[in-house]
């Protein structure tokens, strides 16, 4: 029998909401998102570890941002990290 052990990375959709892309400069959609790298077991995430990697990325041009500067230019909304 083969035990496939593995890692993946595992993207999830915090928040969402409309902005002014600082980059391309269109009010559109953004997405708060975060990376979590799990462990898998035959392909199923099993925990995650590691630091987690979140983002905030334009709809339009698909930029990420760090959040920090998201929120010095968005001071209104507020990303709350899960
Ligand atoms: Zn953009």
């Amino acid at each position: 029998m083969i035990i496939v052990w593995g890692t993946k990375g595992i993207t999830k959709t915090l928040e969402s909401g409309e902005f002014k892309c600082p980059i391309c400069y269109v009010n559109g959609q953004y997405e708060y998102k975060e990376i979590r790298k799990y462990f898998t077991f035959f392909w199923i995430p099993i925990f995650s570890y590691g630091k987690h990697i979140d983002f905030v990325e334009c709809q339009e041009c698909k930029t990420p941002l760090n959040p920090e500067f998201f929120k010095k230019l968005n001071p209104e909304t507020n990303l709350e990290k899960q």
